[in-house]
């Protein structure tokens, strides 16, 4: 599997340091399930955090430390993450799809368009859903109330960033508007978070919205 698209370096020190909600906290360790670059990563900023935690605050670093921190990130061995047997989809998200990915019951969310929300705990900001896209069609085009993370776990779409393929992740803020279109031949299927309903550019789209559930 060759991932091209990875979350943004903020969102994984946000990962490594416990702080993102549980929606976002579950796309990102799907996607370092299916990614050594980011497991590698995380290891890397998990160890740089506890290193400065471990510091005085007002010491300063002695002499060899950098070389002794870096020594201690090279030797650091990754352990790999177990993927769920009996499942397409790895460990991280399959115990929220007891039935796997063939199991989940859909809901009609436009035009070749399907949602299913996953529950995440009653305290979590945001929300956590499958998005499934049929081979060919478009999501309509929309921008986002906050934060959007989108993991591609079976076939592929293409916006004006490129082709999102399996593993790969768009890590999306307000301030993005795309377009997502299904590549032919397979349907789509994305787990996503995100923390406030999409806001679609066609008046008729954000007229149904409440109707489709997105
Ligand atoms: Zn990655």
């Amino acid at each position: 599997m060759t991932i091209a698209f990875h979350p943004d370096i903020a969102t994984l020190m946000a990962f490594s340091a416990g702080s993102l909600e549980e929606p976002y906290a579950v796309v990102v360790s799907t996607h370092i399930a299916m990614c050594e670059a980011c497991r590698e990563q995380v290891k890397r900023t998990d160890l740089i955090g506890g290193a400065l935690l471990a510091a005085e605050p007002k010491a300063a670093m002695s002499d060899g430390a950098l070389d002794r921190l870096t020594a201690a990130l090279d030797a650091a061995d990754v352990a790999p993450v177990p993927v769920a047997p009996s499942s397409t989809v790895p460990a991280p998200v399959a115990r929220y799809l007891p039935d796997g990915i063939d199991g989940i019951r859909w809901r009609f969310s436009g035009p070749g368009v399907a949602v299913a929300d996953l529950p995440s705990s009653k305290t979590a900001k945001g929300r956590l859903m499958l998005l499934k896209v049929a081979a060919g069609r478009k999501v309509p085009e929309h921008s986002h109330g906050g934060q959007e993370l989108t993991l591609i776990l079976r076939g592929a779409y293409r916006d004006r960033f490129g082709v999102f393929a399996t593993g790969d992740i768009a890590d999306h803020d307000e301030d993005v508007e795309h377009q997502p279109i299904a590549e032919p031949g397979e349907d789509c299927i994305c787990l996503v978070a995100v923390d406030a309903k999409l806001s679609f550019r066609s008046r008729l789209v954000r007229t149904l919205q409440p109707l489709f559930g997105l």
